[in-house]
């Protein structure tokens, strides 16, 4: 079809004239058909997700094992001091382990269940000794430590 210039009516492409009003200048002709569609995009194949995919699990995962620090061997010192503790010299080894397993439990990278087992050991043992031994010097009176010792 196109387009007359003089009236402007739609005319026939091999019209010679406007079958409207007999001019004979048109705008250049154009189809009619509807206008292709813009080809649709390619579909995208899948992308995979660039983070590469979890590892097989092959068992249990390898224990990244910390470095075996100062605050380790204080774990360790500090159990073997509540322990001795209980038998020897208890006024300085109890605290003595209950500050190194503290600083262990906290500091240290291995045996936490060491430290914290050190720790309960010298608490309970210090307040047991000390209460044992006020008593045995008749700083307090068998009330204080009645049902805990016969
Ligand atoms: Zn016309």
């Amino acid at each position: 079809m196109k387009k007359c210039l003089n009236c402007g009516k739609e005319n026939k492409n091999e019209n010679q004239f406007c079958s409207t009003c007999g001019g004979t200048t048109f705008e250049a002709p154009y189809s009619t058909d509807e206008p292709a569609p813009a080809p649709a995009p390619a579909p995208q194949p899948y992308q995979q997700p660039q983070t590469p995919p979890p590892p097989v699990m092959m068992g249990p995962p390898p224990v990244i094992k910390k470095p075996f620090t100062l605050f380790d061997v204080l774990t360790i010192l500090g159990f073997v001091s509540s322990l001795v503790g209980l038998v020897q010299i208890w006024v300085v080894l109890e605290p003595l382990a209950l500050v190194s397993s503290v600083l262990g439990f906290f500091k240290g990278n291995r045996s936490k269940g060491l430290a914290a087992a050190g720790i309960v050991i010298a608490v309970i043992a210090f307040i047991i000794r000390l209460f044992m031994t006020l008593y045995n010097n008749n700083v307090i009176g068998r009330w204080a430590i009645e049902g805990a010792f016969k």
